[in-house]
């Protein structure tokens, strides 16, 4: 059996370097590796309405600026398959079987749907579609027969979810869809990056990101207004690194090399720190540093947006002819499955011309 990635994003924003370093960095790295077989990207647009079914408009003018994210980041139509989720209707036709093998009280239990049903006031107004989304994901995952999913940390319930979902069901049906397996970053740092306002993970819904998109002198605005340690008032206080956003983010960004160029009055991010804990290091010269990191890593990613911007309707195409070959995956797998569950009546002979 072949090594298959499948992951995603949801068109409810573009994306920002939480994302990057969470998922897209080593999408592109895992893309460029050869060592998978196939790899499929997956715009999730149907699981972005089970909350904003609302605002239709959000969902359907931030396809074409995820698209153009990944395009810029360096994902590659001719290696990977970037397709959009509405348009396979056989993932809703596995959502729907799925439901069957996932109780009520155990998707209330996966704390990641816990957590965003608090964030979005959901308590007394949860879209029956919102609480399974778990599920739809399962059928992303399994038709596709991925083995890897890379993410962020707070996807891992998901990943765990899922897999049940396929232990259930090959054990009810017999051995047909494959158990994946949750790729996370090596950086603790970039498994859930916070916002720029250190409360909480950076994510589209909290507006405390920053973009890949954002132009040189935002990003620089961003930084520069950027938690840190509220006790290190004079330069020469000790500082502490603990809930420490901009150290959090040197910790998800920066390399040895970094300090070279940029730094060279110290080696590597241990003796930035020290001298940080220490005293007599103040925030403005660490976040003109971190700026430094990020205006490097952003820049490429940038002008490539550019240039794709130029041609949307192609990006378009890219999405329409990836979503036609994604189809067909699908349409296999989704035949296995009912095959599997007999309910292909049709195409059993043995069934057709059993006599009564
Ligand atoms: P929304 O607020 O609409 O849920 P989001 O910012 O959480 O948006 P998603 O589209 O839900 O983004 O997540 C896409 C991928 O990016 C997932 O793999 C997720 O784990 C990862 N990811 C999202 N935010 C972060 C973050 N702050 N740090 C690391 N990974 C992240
Ligand atoms: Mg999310």
């Amino acid at each position: 059996m072949g090594k298959i990635i499948l992951t995603g994003d949801r068109p409810t924003g573009k994306l920002h370097i939480g994302h990057y370093v969470g998922s897209l960095k080593q999408r592109v790295a895992l893309q460029n590796s050869g060592e998978f077989d196939k790899i499929y990207i997956m715009i999730a647009d149907a699981q972005a309405l089970t909350d904003n079914y609302d605002n239709l408009d959000k969902i359907r003018n931030n396809l074409i600026n995820v698209a153009l994210d990944y395009l810029s980041a360096g994902l590659d139509p001719a290696k990977s398959t970037i397709f959009v989720q509405s348009q396979i209707s056989e993932l809703t036709e596995l959502t729907f079987y799925y439901m069957n093998l996932v109780t009520v009280s155990r998707l209330q239990r996966n704390p990641t749907v816990k957590n965003e049903i608090k964030l979005r006031n959901f308590e007394t107004s949860l879209p029956v579609g919102f609480f399974t989304y778990p599920v739809s994901q399962t059928a992303d995952i399994t038709a596709f027969k991925a083995t890897t999913v890379p993410v962020g940390e707070d996807q891992l319930p998901m990943i765990e979810q899922a897999r049940e979902i396929v232990r259930s069901f090959n054990g009810y049906y017999g051995e047909t869809l494959v158990e994946p397996e949750a790729l996370l970053p090596k950086s603790g740092a970039a498994r859930r990056l916070p916002g720029t306002d250190g409360k909480a993970k950076m994510s589209k819904s909290l507006g405390n990101c920053i973009y890949l998109s954002d132009e040189p002198d935002e990003v620089k605005k961003k930084i520069m207004s950027m938690y840190t340690d509220p006790n290190h008032i004079r330069v020469e206080d000790p500082g502490s690194l603990e809930g420490n956003t901009v150290f959090t983010y040197l910790d998800a960004f920066c390399t040895d090399k970094h300090f070279e160029e940029y730094l060279p009055e110290y080696a590597n991010l241990d003796e930035l720190k020290a001298h940080y804990q220490r005293g007599g290091l103040g925030d403005v010269k660490v976040k003109k540093f971190l700026n430094n990191v990020l205006q490097e890593e952003l820049e490429p990613i940038r002008n490539r947006r550019k240039e794709f911007e130029k041609d949307i309707d192609g990006v378009y195409e890219i999405l329409y002819n990836g979503s036609v070959a994604a189809r067909e995956v699908a349409a296999k797998t989704l035949s296995e499955v009912k095959e599997h569950m007999r309910i292909n009546y049709f195409d059993d002979l043995e069934l057709r011309n059993k006599k009564n």
